[in-house]
């Protein structure tokens, strides 16, 4: 598998631009998995879909991946480095298959459909009830939900998911805090998809203003070419 080219980046940005984060998330994986439809994709669990994007963002921009968070006691800047071959290597560690047991009763781990089902619950307890009985596969009455019960529930398919949520246990250089920080994979590849997106337009924007060049013929240029270009451009 190769990298993906400029008109796909551009293309991929303008489709996922105004999609809520979950949506992006199917969106990048289809890059990934083009052979599933976006339903099945929609029902993968969560850590399978981490490292389905892991993949991805080792192929588009590298296996290096350096992110921050701001340290909630003093503000400072906590870097960490992670390595996207580490994290698409965990592969024998998502919990696909047998369902969670949690005390007597049986679920299935939480995928993107879910969440986004979830995500209509304006309350955070209720989205994790919705979770938690849209994943049950015993059958039985529903349950009326004890806030342990949900947390047990939650805990138990984090356990047999551990991609679901990359954690990251960080100490802040300033002042010694230390705290567990998520990495959104969906939001952080995002991110550089679109900053790349943009600087290609900016990019084009610069040659066809100076040379009228169509935009075509400027993204078929390699990239060292239409760099020196627009050097030239901008003086
Ligand atoms: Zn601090």
């Amino acid at each position: 598998m190769t990298s993906i080219s400029d008109s796909e980046c551009l293309a991929l940005w303008e489709r996922g631009y105004s999609l809520h984060a979950l949506d992006r998330g199917l969106l990048l994986l289809g890059m990934e998995i083009p052979e599933a439809s976006y339903d099945a994709l929609a029902d993968w669990p969560l850590g399978e879909r981490n490292l389905a994007l892991a993949a991805l963002r080792s192929r588009c921009f590298g296996s290096r991946l350096q992110a921050w968070a701001a340290c909630a006691q003093c503000g400072e800047k906590m870097e960490f480095d992670l390595d996207g071959r580490l994290l698409a290597g965990r592969a024998g560690q998502t919990g696909a298959g047998a369902p969670v047991e949690v005390n007597g009763h049986f679920y299935r781990l939480p995928t993107s459909r879910d969440l986004a089902q979830a995500a209509q619950e304006g309350d955070a307890f209720q989205a994790a009830v919705r979770i938690v009985d849209a994943c049950r596969v015993d059958a039985g009455a529903p349950a009326q939900w004890t806030e342990e019960e949900v947390e047990a529930v939650g805990n138990g398919m984090a356990l047999a998911d551990p991609m679901a949520e990359i954690v990251m246990d960080l100490t802040c250089p300033a002042c010694g805090n230390q705290s567990s920080e998520a990495l959104d994979l969906v939001d952080f590849l995002w991110s550089e998809i679109e900053a790349r997106a943009r600087r290609l337009l900016r990019e084009l924007h610069a040659l066809a203003s100076a040379y009228g060049w169509p935009e075509k013929e400027i993204l078929s240029l390699s990239d060292r070419r239409r760099r020196l270009y627009v050097e030239m451009v901008r003086g």
